[in-house]
Parts: C-alpha cells; sequence; structure tokens
C-alpha cells in the first residue's frame, strides 16, 4: 500500500513541485530559448542540452550559409537532371514547403533564395538590384522546378538555391519540443526570435503569454495564452531597407522577386510551429484578404496590422484570434 502510494505520488507530482528553467543559445543565427518546467535541475540541463544539440543538427541540414550544409549540396545538384536523396528532416520540411507553395499560390516559395541574395546585397549597399540581376534571377526561381519523390529531390532548372528561412525555425522549435518531451517535459516553451512552439501551460495557468504588437496605443498590451500549438511573427515592420524613400522588406514576392513594401506585422497561431512559421511569411505575402484565408484553410487564427502611407494602423484578424488574448496594463 505504502509503496503503491508513493509510485502514484511519483507518477502524478503536484504541479507545485516543478520549477522554471530557462536556457539561450545563439542557433541558426538567432537567439534560441528554452523555458520549461521540471521537478529536477539535473533533467531540465541534460533535456535543454538535448534540444539545442537537436536544432544544431537540423542547422547542418537545413542552413543556407553553411555552404556544406545538406541543403547547399542539393542547391548544387541543380540543373544536373539528377534526384538527390534526402535525409528525413529535409525531406519532411520540403514537402512542407510545397505544401505551402501550393497553397499560396506561389506566394510561399523556398527555391525564392536568389532573389532573397540580390536583396541582402540590396541591404548592404542600399541600393535597388538591377533590372538585369533580377531578370537572371527569374530563371532560377519556381517550385515547380522541384520535384520531390520517394524522398529524393531534383532540382530541374540550373543554378537554383534554396532557403528555409521561412520555415525551418518553426520546425526546429517543433523538433527541440519533441525532445524535451523525451525527458518527460511536457510544459515548454521553445522560442527561435519570432518563432515558436508551445507545449503543456506552466503550471497553474491557462498558457504561456505571447506579448503581441499593440496597435491601438493603449496603457494595456495585449498578449496571447496559448499551449500546445506554434505562434509565428512575421513582417517588415523592423526588418527592411530604405531606397530613395521606399521600404524594402526581407520578405520577397517569389512571383515578382520583389522586397515587399507594404510595412505589415504577422502573427499566427497554428497547430505546431512549422506551419506557424510558413503561414505567417505567406500572409505577410498574401495581405489581410487572402492571407488570412489561406491561415483558415489550415483551421489557424492571424492577425496582420498594415501601417499605410499616412501612418494609419489597420489591422485584420481571424475571428477566433482575438478569444486567445487577454489584455494586461
Ligand atoms: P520569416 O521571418 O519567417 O517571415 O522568414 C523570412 C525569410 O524567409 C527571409 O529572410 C528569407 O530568407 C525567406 N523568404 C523571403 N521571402 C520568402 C517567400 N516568399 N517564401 C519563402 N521564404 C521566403
Ligand atoms: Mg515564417
Amino acid at each position: 500500500m505504502m509503496l503503491r502510494a508513493l509510485v502514484l505520488s511519483f507518477l502524478l507530482l503536484p504541479s507545485w513541485a516543478l520549477s522554471r528553467f530557462e536556457f539561450e543559445k545563439p542557433q541558426m543565427g538567432v537567439p534560441f530559448r528554452v523555458v520549461l518546467y521540471a521537478d529536477d535541475k539535473a533533467i531540465a540541463e541534460s533535456a535543454a542540452e538535448a534540444a539545442f544539440a537537436r536544432v544544431s543538427q537540423l542547422n547542418a541540414i537545413m542552413s543556407d550559409y553553411e555552404s556544406d550544409s545538406e541543403l547547399n549540396r542539393l542547391g548544387r545538384s541543380s540543373g544536373s537532371g539528377k534526384a538527390v536523396k534526402l535525409s528525413g528532416e529535409l525531406w519532411t520540411v520540403l514537402r512542407a514547403g510545397e505544401k505551402f507553395s501550393r497553397a499560396s499560390d506561389g506566394a510561399f516559395d523556398v527555391t525564392v533564395s536568389p532573389y532573397v541574395q540580390l536583396w541582402r546585397r540590396a541591404r548592404r549597399n542600399k541600393e535597388m538590384p538591377s533590372e538585369e540581376s533580377l531578370q537572371r534571377a527569374r530563371g532560377r526561381v519556381g517550385y515547380s522546378n522541384m520535384i520531390l519523390r520517394n524522398g529524393s529531390a531534383e532540382l530541374k532548372a540550373p543554378d537554383m538555391r534554396l532557403d528555409l528561412g521561412a520555415i525551418a525555425k518553426g520546425y526546429a522549435t517543433d523538433e527541440a519540443t519533441r525532445v524535451l518531451r523525451r525527458f518527460g517535459i511536457t510544459r515548454s516553451l521553445v522560442a527561435a526570435s519570432g518563432d515558436m512552439t508551445l507545449g503543456d501551460a506552466p503550471p497553474g495557468e491557462k498558457g504561456w503569454k505571447v506579448q503581441l504588437f499593440n496597435a491601438a496605443e493603449t496603457n494595456r498590451t495585449p498578449f496571447l495564452v496559448v499551449k500546445n500549438c506554434g505562434v509565428a511573427t512575421s513582417g517588415d515592420l523592423f526588418q527592411f531597407v530604405e531606397i530613395n524613400g521606399t521600404r524594402y522588406s526581407h520578405i520577397v514576392d517569389p512571383r515578382t522577386g520583389v522586397g515587399l513594401t507594404d510595412r505589415s506585422l504577422v502573427t499566427v497561431v497554428a497547430k505546431d510551429g512549422m506551419t506557424a512559421d510558413a503561414l505567417s511569411t505567406s500572409i505577410s505575402v498574401l495581405g489581410p484578404e487572402k492571407g488570412l484565408k489561406l491561415a483558415r484553410k489550415f483551421g489557424a487564427q492571424a492577425r496582420e496590422t498594415r501601417i499605410s502611407e499616412n501612418g494609419e494602423k489597420i489591422d485584420s484578424a481571424t475571428r477566433g484570434f482575438w478569444k486567445k488574448v487577454t489584455w494586461i496594463k
């Protein structure tokens, strides 16, 4: 009887016995943050370490900066007429990318890299990409040139390059969360700058509080209160280059090759981090009308704030978005 009670109390550890632990490490070019609740410091540390190790493994596969990443090796095979066998992880993310490309009519496209490179240079030099360079990039972009079959990929056009900057962080926070679960940790938050995956809520709370942009400029601040989902924020409100008085975003419309010029900020709550990440970028490109429709199609909630020419803030959201929000003074 005693033993049974002991075992039970171990299994059903009261949530007040849990402590909060927080870890941070630069990964994938951004600070990765892991917040978790555990009853044991050693387990918390081992779990966080394993989660970071998983992210580092994913970075070696999906980075577009590291020349020897699996992603860049695949890029170099483009135009060779050969299909390349992929790791399970890259297959999963490219398949998802293809799904979001189709669903968004090409607004989301992991083959957008040649354009992104041009706009990265434009940011550095504060100079528009030339018409010729945009024209040259055009032939190298397009998800219909990425053929995925039986765990392999063939890039049909020569000199294609892939960029998972709009989807890999969400996948990585999902994977890190999975690793924490293997250590028995379910109450967790893994965040990679604007992309995050949330597990069960902190003890005694309804959910994790994620601060939102306050378009109303009231003295209260809106917070999402959410759990077991992904949240992503995307947009050019904070990351842009100004050339001749026009602001160009780091997000490019793959259909025109031009960096977005509307000033907007999109936040998505979706079933997981990868979905939220890809949707937030897609909605940034599509704008509120088509964008929010896309969110609904994936059962997600989304909000977009646009700043018009005269500085007016225009807020649009799916019906359920504000139901997840609490205003705190
Ligand atoms: P995010 O911050 O998640 O919106 O992702 C933005 C990053 O995704 C950019 O820095 C580019 O690396 C990449 N990217 C830009 N435009 C697109 C697009 N239309 N589709 C997919 N990826 C994009
Ligand atoms: Mg994204």
